[in-house]
């Protein structure tokens, strides 16, 4: 039989390659994401592991991509998962926070996640049957100086996911949010934290917590997630 579809958005890097190539034991996986050299690389390892994956290239904050999505997922019906885990960290005072760096990140982390929902779910509700997990932070939980437009956009994210899995329980839809903390991953680069990496959770660890959540008994769903460093955060 073939296998179901998942499809990832922000595959090309950090934790969306390793949740990638760990969902390809089990889905046919739709990598998404802006950079093509980088969707390659995941692609790469998701062969060398003897499994199999397709690449869209597109940018998520844009009306105009999600048709785009749509239409070259070649078996619609076989969709069973969303992971909307694309997504941008500006960590800047209110001050040095510009119009631009606050339009990229709500577009990005959450209108992104809007869209790409609305691009699936009427499927999902037809066949009674899906799964959605939105990577939010930490950030969506409590407060960070210097974070504003990535705590907005993180509160956000669980607002829209907590409405939206009670307008889904009926239609047997699972809505799942994550909660990671500091992860190492590209996003820190150039934001001087590479001292702090090593004491970073690993991409690894948390894609295993994510997956056993995802492949939880039909009748159960794992709603929330929290997952920080043992010794609390930076
Ligand atoms: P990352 O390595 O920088 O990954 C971000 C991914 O999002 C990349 O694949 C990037 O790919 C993609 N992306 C960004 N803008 C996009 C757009 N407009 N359209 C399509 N794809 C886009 O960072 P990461 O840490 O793995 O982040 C993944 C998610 O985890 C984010 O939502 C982040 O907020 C969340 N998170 C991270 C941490 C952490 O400490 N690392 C902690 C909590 C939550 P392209 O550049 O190729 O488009």
């Amino acid at each position: 039989m073939d296998k179901p579809i998942a499809i990832i958005t922000g595959a090309s890097t950090g934790i969306g390659r390793s949740l990638s190539i760990k969902l390809s034991e089990h889905y046919l996986v739709y990598l998404i994401s802006r950079n093509k050299e980088n969707l390659n690389k995941t692609k790469e390892l998701i062969n060398a592991q003897n499994n199999d994956c397709k690449i869209i290239v597109s940018d998520i904050s844009k009306n105009q991509s999600i048709n785009d999505i749509y239409s070259q997922i070649e078996d619609k019906e076989q969709i069973e998962l969303l992971i909307n885990n694309a997504g941008i960290g500006v960590f800047k005072s209110i001050t040095d926070t510009n119009i631009e760096d606050w339009d990229n990140t709500i577009n990005t982390n959450l209108r992104g996640s809007f869209l790409m929902t609305k691009m699936i779910v009427d499927d999902f509700k037809s066949k009674k049957n899906g799964k959605i997990v939105f990577i939010s932070s930490v950030a969506g939980l409590q407060p960070y100086k210097n974070s504003t437009a990535y705590v907005a956009s993180k509160y956000g994210l669980r607002g829209f996911a907590s409405a939206l899995r009670e307008e889904l329980r009926e239609f047997n839809i699972k809505v799942m949010t994550i909660f990671p903390g500091a992860v190492n991953t590209p996003i820190w680069d150039n934001k001087g934290m590479d001292e702090l990496r090593k004491d970073m959770i690993a991409t690894d660890d948390l894609t295993e917590t994510i997956f056993h959540a995802i492949n939880a008994p039909n009748n159960c769903v794992t709603e929330e997630i929290t997952i920080r460093r043992t010794s609390g955060d930076f």
